[in-house]
């Protein structure tokens, strides 16, 4: 047992699959994280900005910061000097943000949109109907600075595992007839991240890319 271990069991797991890792290193200290970058682990998932900020500051410049919880406007200021991807993108009003703050830093950040697949009032992301008005909407285009590489989704917390097969399978489909579409040029829908600790395996056999597991590596939080 142990992170090491715990790192080398998944991606063994997800070595035959399309699947790569985020450790989710939110609410673990930064001496914990960098026992998972000494696994060999370089992607890292954080939910909140002034935690990933210190984190950045802390650890290794080789790691890519994913921003996967829910981002205020005003703090993408924070991070757009170096956040690898945001998974958790949900109006046009935050993309021009980050579109600014990214032209500032004379860089073009990646994006996922995050659609509700949930059964719960509590998850953030687009409904499917707002998902389709943003990716085409006209505003899109112009935005040069960010590009929009595929979606995020959180399945129902339960153990329903009926339920949560449908819920990634929605979301899978949605994908997967976005991509048929003539979408926008910063618009390149191959990112699909879908999985935590809970579901993850039941998500990569849905064609997930990115899954995001925490607890089952760093242990309870
Ligand atoms: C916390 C979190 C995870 C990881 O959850 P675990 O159950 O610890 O694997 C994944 N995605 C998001 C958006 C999260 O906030």
């Amino acid at each position: 047992m142990g992170i090491l271990q715990n790192i080398k069991d998944l991606n063994l797991e997800l070595a035959s699959t399309s699947a790569k890792l985020v450790a989710v290193s939110k609410t673990y200290s930064s001496e914990i994280v960098k026992e998972a970058y000494d696994a060999g682990q370089r992607i890292f998932g954080e939910n909140k900005v002034q935690e990933m900020v210190e984190k950045y500051q802390q650890l290794p410049q080789d790691i890519q910061w994913h921003l996967i919880g829910h981002l205020q406007k005003n703090k993408v200021k924070y991070i757009a000097e170096f956040v690898s991807l945001i998974h958790s993108v949900d109006s046009l009003e935050l993309l021009k943000e980050i579109n600014k703050q990214a032209l500032k830093n004379d860089r073009v950040i990646s994006c996922l949109f995050q659609v509700y697949i949930a059964k719960e009032e509590t998850k953030f992301g687009l409904s499917e109907v707002e998902l389709q008005k943003l990716i085409f909407d006209s505003n899109i285009a112009e935005l040069n600075n960010v590009k929009i590489v595929g979606l995020m989704g959180m399945a129902t917390n339960t153990s329903d595992s009926k339920q949560i097969y449908s819920e990634f399978e929605t979301l899978k489909k949605v994908f997967d007839s976005l991509k048929l579409k003539n979408l926008p040029q910063n618009v390149d829908l191959h990112e699909l991240s879908m999985g935590m600790s809970s579901d993850y395996k039941i998500a990569i056999q849905l064609g997930s890319t990115m899954v995001r597991v925490g607890s089952l590596i760093f242990g309870k939080r």
